[in-house]
């Protein structure tokens, strides 16, 4: 990070149950001077999460009232439950110079490569398509039907892999932290964002 300089936006999308949101806690762990978005959901809790740390859990008329004050910086409606991210943490933690991390669905990727092209977008993947069943499986959140329509989105959510700029496998938390963590100083040495260097020539 270099002083007066903008930080740079990171989304991570993927399956459910490629093991985004277990990635980003590492990575959280790994690297503090990452950023991790916080978003809202109309989704309840699942066992162990925490309001303000996993989510903001909202009724839908308070979600509906962020997006009327343009609260939030893209919302969608993943599953039956909508999802969205609080726009000013992002805003003001690029423009004080540090990095944020979205973990987001592809919809609302799209939505934000839109309004930050200059962002980077990475798609996690599980490393077989057993491999991802036995992970939304053994989440043992799901019922039967969100498991059928968890797994049964994946083989199609694959496909849009090719909207992103990088793919990372999660075979092994700490790898898929390596390669992530690689993405991101490549980027900060990438010559679009460097071109101040040449002023002083
Ligand atoms: P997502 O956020 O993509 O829906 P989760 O992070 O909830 O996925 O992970 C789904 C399940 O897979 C969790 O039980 C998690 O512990 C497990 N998991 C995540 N990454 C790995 C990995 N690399 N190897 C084995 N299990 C994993
Ligand atoms: P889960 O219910 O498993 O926590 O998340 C379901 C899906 O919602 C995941 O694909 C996750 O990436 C996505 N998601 C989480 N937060 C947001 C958000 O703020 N915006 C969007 N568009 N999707 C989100």
């Amino acid at each position: 990070m270099t002083e007066g300089k903008r930080g740079i936006l990171f989304v991570l999308s993927g399956p459910s149950g490629a093991g985004k949101g277990t990635v980003c806690q590492a990575l959280m762990a790994r690297q503090p001077d990452l950023s991790l978005s916080v978003s809202a959901t109309t989704r309840l809790p699942r066992e162990g999460e925490q309001h303000g740390v996993n989510y903001f859990f909202k009724s839908p008329e308070e979600f509906h009232a962020m997006i009327a004050y343009n609260q939030l910086l893209e919302w969608a409606e993943v599953y039956g439950n909508f999802y969205g991210t609080p726009r000013n943490f992002v805003e003001e933690k690029l423009e004080r110079g540090v990095d944020v991390l979205l973990e987001i669905d592809i919809q609302g990727a799209m939505q934000v490569r839109h309004t930050y092209p200059e962002g980077v977008f990475i798609f996690l993947i599980p490393p077989s398509a057993t491999e991802l069943k036995s992970r939304i499986l053994g989440r043992g959140s799901e019922t039967d039907e969100s498991f059928q329509r968890r797994f049964g989105a994946a083989r199609h959510e694959l496909q849009r892999m090719k909207e992103y700029n990088y793919v990372v496998v999660n075979d092994v938390v700490d790898s898929a932290c390596v390669r992530i963590e690689a993405i991101i100083r490549a980027e900060h040495c990438s010559v679009h964002r460097n071109l101040e260097l040449l002023s002083e020539w």
